[in-house]
């Protein structure tokens, strides 16, 4: 037989238990539908305005008259986001793989110059009516191949830092959106929006 003050240390054992586990399962990040990582946070730069130097466009060079000179164009057209090497990787949208891009190591800064992009994948769908392809850069491994159908929210390949990823001081996967042929905001189809000083408005809806 316990005595009574053991059975509630034991109960009180017990609750403190049920808080921690509770406190783990809230802690765990929900992933939104059109979530890409687990953790969405935007690759800050040295270059530009470091907050944003990750988002689309000419958040890179001062001058955007110098940004979007024909020969050297330095707008950033993607989103990169802040990963670490073999951080996992989800399909924003459902859809057909067009391309897969394979065979450079990850991590080896001098075997990549061939492809800016590295390992990357284009996955293509159709979403309200527009063709839309988005593209994933720099990757450490493919898990798909070209002509391989796609849910939305799959595991489709692991973050690298291959082809020029080097450029950006964080490890980061570079996501590039095309929408009827033109290269748009790939915030559009994360369904969010970033703020000034780098941080992310998202709520989970679709
Ligand atoms: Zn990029």
């Amino acid at each position: 037989m316990y005595s009574k003050t053991e059975n509630k240390a034991k109960k009180n054992i017990a609750i403190l238990f049920f808080i921690l586990f509770s406190i783990t399962l809230y802690s765990q990040k929900k992933l939104c539908v059109h979530d890409p990582l687990e953790n969405i946070e935007v690759a800050p730069t040295k270059k530009g305005n470091p907050k944003i130097g990750g988002t689309f466009g000419c958040v890179r060079i001062g001058s955007v008259k110098k940004c979007h000179h024909k020969k050297f164009n330095k707008e950033h057209r993607g989103l990169d986001l802040k990963a670490k090497r073999g951080t996992k990787l989800f399909s924003i949208h459902s859809g057909i793989v067009t391309k897969s891009i394979t065979g450079y190591t990850d991590g080896n800064k001098y075997n990549n110059s061939k492809d800016a992009l590295g390992n990357y994948l284009k996955i293509k769908s159709k979403i309200n009516g527009k063709n839309v392809t988005i593209l994933y850069g720099h990757l450490q491994k493919n898990m798909l191949s070209k002509g391989d159908s796609v849910k939305q929210g799959q595991l489709i390949g692991l973050t690298g830092i291959t082809g020029n990823a080097w450029n950006v001081d964080h490890p980061h996967v570079h996501i590039k959106v095309v929408e009827n042929s033109q290269t748009i905001d790939p915030c559009k189809y994360i369904g969010t929006s970033i703020n000034k000083d780098g941080s992310i408005n998202k709520t989970c809806d679709e």
